[in-house]
């Protein structure tokens, strides 16, 4: 019951909203777009980026930065260090911590960051290429499940669901249950697409994420606007 129902919500999401494009990238910002999202570097329907280290990289300084704080903030962190020259793993790997700080500091709690981009940034480079396993992201101080977690999606293509607050919120609001176990959760999801092939797994977790985010700042916030939510049919909150 509650798998066909996860599966339902996220083919009305997608029909809703349509592919979103995750993660973006700043070299694939299209100025001239009349599209915000194409503006700002999603790329919807192309599942082959990441194409190389270096927008892996960009990928997860972005899941660092943006650990309890907004996208937006995020943004200007990450165009500071593009503008300086800075957004490479070798570059971020020379410059000191406290220019790194100056550039970081609208993502907030920028000292604490500074420190994550650089061990992140020492083990980055000593994997050489080769996909990091989740365990050994966890061991990195600063990496909890769901950075790990987004940088494994987003920036290494591997089909593990990213588990966040909205998540919890959504999903407590329509099983009308507190769902706040971030294994139990992932598990959940994961086991609802588990008999699909790895490929559609991956675009599946990737475009499922970034729905519910979407969904959760327009319909589903803080304060629901079940009235006009289109999931309201199949969420028990609103029975
Ligand atoms: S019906 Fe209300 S509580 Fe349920 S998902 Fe929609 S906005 Fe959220």
């Amino acid at each position: 019951m509650k798998n066909k129902k996860i599966r339902d919500i996220y083919h009305i999401l997608l029909k809703q909203y349509g592919p979103q494009g995750w993660w973006p990238l700043i070299d694939l910002r299209n100025k001239t777009s009349n599209d915000v999202h194409l503006k700002k570097g999603y790329h919807p329907e192309d599942y082959t980026l990441p194409e190389n280290r270096s927008q892996q990289f960009e990928i997860c300084v972005g899941a660092i930065l943006t650990q309890n704080t907004s996208w937006t903030q995020v943004e200007k962190a990450l165009d500071n260090l593009k503008n300086k020259g800075f957004l490479y793993f070798n570059i971020i790997n020379e410059i000191g911590k406290e220019e790194l700080i100056s550039e970081i500091k609208p993502s907030g709690y920028f000292n604490q960051k500074a420190g994550k981009i650089k061990i992140f940034t020492d083990f980055f480079i000593k994997l050489n290429g080769r996909i990091p396993k989740r365990e050994e992201l966890l061991r990195i101080w600063g990496i909890g499940k769901e950075t790990a977690d987004s940088m494994l999606l987003y920036a290494f293509k591997l089909p593990f669901f990213m588990v966040d607050a909205y998540t919890k919120r959504i999903f407590s609001r329509i099983f009308n249950i507190i769902m706040d176990d971030y294994d139990k959760i992932q598990s959940l999801f994961q086991n609802v697409f588990r008999d699909e092939f790895e490929r559609d797994k991956l675009i599946i977790f990737n475009e499922f994420h970034s729905l519910i985010v979407e969904h959760s700042k327009n319909v589903c916030k803080k304060k629901p606007n079940c009235y006009n939510c289109f999931l309201k049919d199949l969420c028990e909150h609103c029975l």
